[in-house]
């Protein structure tokens, strides 16, 4: 297709297809983003950019996966193994609740000896202790290891999970081609069992959403391949409520000699994401791998969300990338992209505006 031809297309709000995401790859960066732009505005002609004050809480290091492109599991003679008991944990997030935070994600390593019933325990004293606080927590690929490990059914494991107080899945997708999953993760889930997660989810009701880990040797073609399945499943469940893109951080990992994809490729990714997705409605700047001044340029290139506050993080941090930034660094860079900050829920819903 003529790029013109494709432009209108995307400019009319259009769905495009994988070639075409393909294509747009070799496109002129500025052109793109302008083309991403557009879509958003379509989506949301409001011109507001969320926030939510959150916590992760990485609950423990050790993690029969090894992945080889992950800084954070413990290794022996490299990363002590540590395990936060629930008073370690609650401690953790009293400090979020006494800040007005809403949201906590508790997310860890894949432990050889933890089945389901002590992430069901784990969540069950977080919301006696925090009724308020919305538990977005467990990615698919603990939810997996919880499943296995106590011989329960996923849609059971699902269900238990969400009567023991889990609201929502963080979709912590990795990249959704197995060739690249069996070189960087060859322990961890497949890309179908990350789809039969989704599946579960969607079966009890639960929300997710869905991330993208760029720049370990995947082809352009790859990239779109990524795209398009979280497309596919967000056709068969709808439960996807946002798109998180960040770059591969190489630092402390099996990959260590990797060169990191740099501001275009990011800039890329998320217009492309925006226009590709057309089925998702909210695309996070991803502020934590790629720095807060590039996150504010995403904002004129197709993302609308900023995603957490985050007053902890250790996954990220392991490679020797450390960010921290407040409520009110948040506040002054989406007001400087000429766009209005709002505090939000986990469902997205606008606490408070930022006039
Ligand atoms: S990425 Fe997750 S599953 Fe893989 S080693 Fe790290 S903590 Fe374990």
């Amino acid at each position: 297709m003529q790029k013109s031809a494709l432009r209108d297309k995307i400019f009319s709000g259009s769905r495009i297809s994988r070639s075409e995401a393909v294509g747009l790859f070799s496109w002129d960066i500025l052109d793109l983003g302008a083309a991403a732009d557009a879509r958003r505005r379509i989506v949301h002609p409001e011109d507001t950019v969320g926030f939510i004050l959150d916590r992760i809480v990485n609950y423990s290091n050790i993690c029969e996966a090894q992945c080889g492109f992950c800084a954070y599991h413990a290794r022996a003679g490299f990363v002590e193994p540590y395990e936060l008991g629930i008073d370690g944990i609650l401690g953790k997030i009293d400090e979020l609740a006494r800040m007005g935070g809403t949201q906590v994600m508790l997310q860890g390593g894949l432990h050889p000896e933890r089945g389901l019933e002590h992430y069901e325990a784990m969540a069950a004293a977080v919301k006696e202790r925090f009724p308020d606080i919305v538990l977005h927590s467990f990615s698919p690929a603990e939810i997996i290891h919880m499943s296995r490990k106590s011989g329960v059914g996923l849609n059971e494991c699902v269900a238990r999970l969400k009567s023991a107080g889990v609201e929502s899945v963080p979709g912590a997708s990795d990249i959704l081609v197995d060739r690249i999953r069996k070189i960087v993760s060859p322990n961890k889930i497949s890309r179908d069992e990350w789809k039969s997660v989704m599946l579960a989810l969607a079966e009890n009701g639960m929300k997710s959403s869905a991330t993208m880990t760029y720049g370990m040797g995947e082809s352009i073609e790859e990239k779109a391949e990524h795209l398009d399945f979280v497309r596919s499943v967000q056709d068969e469940t709808g439960i996807i409520r946002a798109f998180i893109p960040w770059s591969f951080s190489p630092g402390n990992t099996g990959f260590e000699g990797m060169v990191p994809a740099g501001g275009i490729e990011f800039l890329k990714v998320v217009a492309i994401a925006r226009i590709y997705l057309d089925n998702i409605k909210f695309i996070q700047a991803g502020w934590l791998t790629e720095g807060l001044g590039l996150a504010q340029i995403a904002l004129s290139f197709g993302a609308n969300d900023m995603g957490g506050v985050l007053t902890e993080e250790l996954v990220v941090k392991a490679t020797g990338v450390e960010r921290i930034a407040g409520m009110d660094d948040f506040i002054g860079l989406i007001r400087a992209a000429g766009r209005v900050p709002v505090q939000r829920d986990s469902d997205y819903r606008t606490i408070r505006t930022f006039r």
